[in-house]
């Protein structure tokens, strides 16, 4: 047998960090969108895979000549589509780690460290966006957080907890109902501006969950929620389970989380707090009174993964009870239990599949080999960007800025119709030197630049703009 020996992995895998290495420091030179007709691949490989090992060399030879081709670089200052994604040496180099370690953390005894660094990191992390007390594991009580694979995830989580909860307390109240009965009234709140993932949750986990239409600045409001239980309880409905959003995907819009939250709370209703994105912006306390009212939330959740220099998946979610998840999810077959239940959590009952990856190298590596000042300094820097392009946009009075700029997120249009800023994306996009998504609220559509390369600098943006200007020339010559 001929298979990979240590000699040849050290090789290949210093060869690998070379070429990563080498990747990142000069993305900026490569085209930020591939080229690539749909089905470009199949032709460049072989029918099947290979009966001899190949040599690794040739492998990575073939990295740069077939995958590099088919590559959107999200990691280009040029990208500034969706929202940032996370990428940090700190973080690359735990995931090697984390794939030699290769533990499957399902409970404590599978792997102490797994389970155990990920409670101190959630706490520290916790501490570092200075959420409040009883969200954190050291404060001794059932709090603590979690590794989520995505926002995704915890929204349906939280949702399954809200209604294991519900469910318990009223079976309590009306033990001759089903239980049948008791969910097919339950009905969730959240707002039209939310992420699909949490129309998503309502799907998946089986219950009715409302989207409310915000207020005139795209928010949620206490009102609304209010209006919308005081109506499904007047036609026997249970609600149970409120998603807030603190920085919305289309605009980065924040929800009035202090209103909100004291509704939920009269009316026994989970309130679900998604800051994907505008969460890790809290590491700054300049931030935090965008989060006011979060105490009030049952769960919270963010992705350091988007923002805060952990590279995916890693999605960090804090419960101040997770006893409704665990019961809702607790199966206790005889290989998964062990001696020590109940001292430590055993994570599997707080997430939707059995197994998962030791995640929580990546926080540690990041947390220590950054620091909180430098994560602070990289949120700073991103959001300075967001207002150097904002300033350039409102100095051209062909545009307006649709959305007022918190985060490194700037919404933007042409002045006039929809066709004219839908035109003028169209244009940069087939340009190719940046790359920008769209969204469209109440009929407005608008251009979305969000700042997501950690090597982003203001002559980026200098670039960015340029492009953005010379596509609306031709676009608005076109229209002459
Ligand atoms: C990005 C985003 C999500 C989805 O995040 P995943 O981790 O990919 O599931 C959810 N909510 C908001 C507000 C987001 O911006």
């Amino acid at each position: 047998m001929n298979e990979m020996e240590a000699n040849q992995f050290r090789e290949f895998g210093k060869a690998m960090i070379d070429y990563t290495a080498e990747y990142l420091e000069n993305i900026r030179d490569r085209r930020v969108l591939p080229t690539v007709e749909p089905g470009y691949l199949r032709p460049l490989l072989p029918d099947q895979a290979p009966q001899l090992p190949e040599k690794w060399e040739d492998v990575l030879k073939d990295v740069e000549k077939i995958i590099m081709p088919g590559v959107t670089h999200w990691h280009s200052p040029r990208f500034h589509a969706y929202f940032p994604t996370a990428n940090s040496y700190p973080a690359i180099v735990a995931d090697i780690l984390s794939g030699a370690i290769a533990c499957i953390g399902f409970t404590w005894i599978a792997s102490p460290a797994c389970t155990e660094l990920e409670v101190v990191m959630l706490d520290w992390l916790g501490k570092a966006l200075g959420l409040p007390e009883v969200f954190l594991a050291c404060s001794g009580g059932k709090a603590g957080g979690v590794i989520q694979g995505t926002a995704s995830e915890a929204t349906l989580v939280a949702l399954l907890g809200a209604k294991s909860k519900a469910v318990a307390a009223y079976k309590t109240k009306h033990p001759e109902l089903k239980e049948a009965d008791i969910i097919s009234k339950l009905v969730g709140y959240t707002s039209s501006q939310s992420h699909s993932s949490v129309e998503r949750a309502g799907l998946l986990g089986g219950i009715k969950l409302r989207s409310l239409e915000p207020d005139s600045s795209n928010r949620l409001t206490g009102d609304i929620v209010e209006r919308a239980i005081k109506e499904d309880i007047e036609s026997g409905l249970i609600p149970f389970y409120c998603v807030a959003t603190l920085g919305t995907t289309s605009s980065c819009t924040f929800d009035k989380l202090e209103e909100i939250g004291p509704v939920c709370n009269e009316n026994d209703v989970w309130l679900h707090v998604d800051a994907a994105y505008a969460g890790s912006s809290f590491i700054c306390p300049e931030f935090r009174y965008l989060m006011k009212g979060i105490e009030r939330a049952d769960s919270f959740n963010f992705n350091p993964h988007k923002w805060l220099l952990v590279n995916f998946d890693c999605s960090a979610m804090w419960l101040k009870d997770p006893t409704w998840l665990v019961n809702a999810f607790n199966v206790d077959p005889l290989y998964l239990k062990h001696d020590q239940q109940g001292s430590a959590p055993d994570y599997r009952h707080w997430q939707i599949p059995l197994g998962r990856r030791f995640r929580a190298l990546k926080l540690w590596f990041v947390l220590r080999l950054y620091g909180i000042e430098h994560l602070q300094a990289h949120i700073r820097k991103h959001i300075a960007l967001a207002h150097y392009f904002e300033n350039l946009v409102r100095g051209d009075h062909r545009f307006e800025i649709t959305e007022e700029v918190l985060m490194g997120l700037v919404c933007f249009r042409l002045r006039g119709s929809n066709d004219v800023s839908e035109a003028l994306l169209k244009r940069i996009n087939g340009r190719g030197v940046i790359h920008l998504v769209p969204s469209k609220i109440r009929d407005v559509y608008f251009l979305r630049l969000a700042i997501c390369s950690r090597y982003t600098e203001e002559r980026d943006i200098d670039v960015s703009w340029k492009e953005v200007k010379e596509a609306a020339d031709e676009v608005l010559l076109a229209q002459k």
